[in-house]
């Protein structure tokens, strides 16, 4: 169910509502090697947001912000639902906001109808956004395997479409890379869950929010995006310590070129008819994981998504962003514990 509780407030709102959110260092000890979601088990979906939520809340959203929002349609999914997205905002800096990607990674969805709502706000952080940005919010990539609670597509081909940006096999590739190129996004962000339960490295704490500020080798992106990556990323992390809400690590080092967020910063390729992007918008594309398993309510779930996003939506806004501090970077640590999912 989404709409259940108030919208976003501001940064300092949420920080307020976040004060009686247990830290992560009060979860009860963990064994690695823990849970792990696996294809057949059974994950209650009755609080989750599906389709008809997205298509219900886009439309309530839209008509309530009294223009702001606008609900589009990217083309049709495999099973022939459409591929809906809303903007938000009329500033010169388009940014990118992704989430369910894969259709079992369950509470993304949620979080950026969320986020969308508090962006059609009077919140004076909310109208700056809208100044300074357009927003292009997609609440469900794959809306034929979030419906099967599965991570890849179904029709025509069981694909992961995050491995789709070089074969656009799947209709869904072949819509959203248009949409891409034509709402040409300079910043990026696609919200994952990780099918796994890790620890951070040399400690004993529950891992809860892993920083991908690399789905391909820096060495595949210009200077600018290897930069702008970063910046993104220690936004979204320092947000998350602010409030003390995760024990953050790095997401395992991957070189993975089919992936979306991979081909916006590379370019190169299109489907078939279409001629590739060779100078791509794309300045900065970035992805966050948020622990699945083991939490106490969706709603801390979600707000390991909706407080690093806002931070980094905040940041693009007031311009910080471009010269935000990206030391703490290298020295990030990493997570221990073979991945269930991957990314
Ligand atoms: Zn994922």
């Amino acid at each position: 169910m989404i709409g259940r509780r108030t919208l976003l407030g501001t940064a300092g709102a949420l920080a307020a509502g976040l004060a009686g959110v247990s830290t992560a260092s009060a979860d009860p000890a963990h064994l690695p090697g823990g849970p792990c979601i696996q294809p057949d088990q059974n994950v209650s979906l009755a609080s989750v947001a599906g389709y008809d939520d997205v298509v219900r809340q886009l439309d309530r959203i839209a008509r309530t912000s009294h223009g702001l929002v606008n609900v589009g349609t990217a083309g049709l999914s495999g099973e022939g639902r459409k591929l809906l997205y809303a903007t938000v905002g009329t500033g010169p800096t388009v940014f990118w906001l992704q989430a369910r990607i894969h259709g079992n990674e369950l509470h993304s969805t949620e979080a950026v109808l969320q986020i969308l709502g508090h962006l059609a706000s009077g919140n004076p952080a909310a109208r700056l956004i809208r100044e300074k940005l357009t927003v292009v919010v997609l609440p469900m990539y794959n809306p034929d395997g979030a419906e099967a609670n599965i991570r890849q597509s179904t029709i025509p081909t069981r694909t992961d479409l995050n491995r789709d940006w070089e074969n656009f096999v799947q209709p869904e590739s072949v819509a959203y890379w248009k949409l891409w190129r034509r709402t040409a996004p300079q910043l990026s962000l696609d919200l994952h869950h990780m099918g796994q339960a890790p620890v951070v490295a040399g400690t004993n704490d529950l891992n809860q929010f892993q920083i991908g500020a690399r789905s391909i080798a820096p060495s595949r992106m210009t200077a600018e995006q290897w930069l702008t990556n970063r910046q993104m990323a220690m936004a979204s992390v320092d947000a998350l310590d602010h409030y003390g809400l995760a024990n953050v690590a790095h997401y395992p080092l991957i070189d993975i070129t089919n992936a979306v967020f991979s081909r916006m910063l590379m370019g190169g390729t299109a489907p078939a008819g279409e001629q590739p992007v060779l100078h791509t918008p794309t300045k900065g594309a970035i992805f966050y994981e948020v622990r699945s398993v083991g939490q106490k309510s969706n709603g801390q779930l979600e707000r390991l998504f909706t407080i690093p996003t806002m931070a980094v939506l905040t940041a693009a806004a007031d311009g910080s962003l471009g010269s935000y501090d990206v030391s703490g970077y290298g020295s990030l640590p990493f997570a221990v514990q073979e991945q269930c999912g991957g990314s």
